[in-house]
């Protein structure tokens, strides 16, 4: 087995292979077809939401953040359905939307993920805990419909870690047929 240090990285790999003009599928070796079988595999459940995430992580174009926020959007309001939350159809669009957001920049917007205070006219953290995320780091989910904001981003972060995973899988050396029979 191959070890994966002297492989491209699962989404390096992805990026190329959205890219790549040879689709061809050959049984010795991974071609980028197979990357995009991978993707399509992953994203069997969640289609709209899985490539277009991936792209947006890899590197955001407006297209994919569309498809993006309106695949999400719709996994909010069948996670709506699903769960009996009774959310109305703008409250899922908006939780939809925030979710994504949160998913895509999870880092809070004012310490940058410093977590403390800078002291004020120097680049220096202080050591007052940064106010808006309580010195976490991370962007605060705001208190409206907060737990159905982070069910959909824990669904989110699941979707991006299985797609990536059955990428890595493949890298790694396993067969579409191994990875199709695991999904059962
Ligand atoms: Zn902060």
């Amino acid at each position: 087995m191959t070890t994966a240090a002297d492989r491209p990285g699962a989404r390096e790999r992805l990026v190329g292979a959205f890219q790549s003009s040879d689709l061809s599928i050959d049984e010795r070796t991974r071609g980028d077809a197979d990357y995009l079988i991978a993707l399509g595999l992953a994203g069997q459940s969640n289609p709209r939401v899985s490539g277009s995430l991936l792209r947006i992580t890899i590197d955001g174009r407006q297209a994919d953040y569309k498809a993006a926020r309106k695949g999400t959007v719709e996994l909010t309001k069948r996670l709506n359905a699903e769960r009996n939350w009774r959310l109305s159809g703008p409250s899922c669009q908006a939780v939809g939307e925030l979710a994504l957001a949160h998913h895509i920049f999870p880092v809070c917007p004012a310490c940058d993920g410093r977590k403390f205070q800078l002291v004020p006219g120097t680049p220096h953290l202080s050591a007052t805990p940064c106010q808006p995320c309580g010195g976490t780091g991370e962007r605060r989910i705001q208190r409206k419909h907060h737990n159905h904001i982070r069910d959909v981003i824990e669904m989110l972060s699941q979707i991006d870690g299985s797609t990536v995973g059955t990428v890595k899988r493949l890298a790694n050396g396993a067969s579409i047929g191994a990875i199709k029979g695991k999904r059962k």
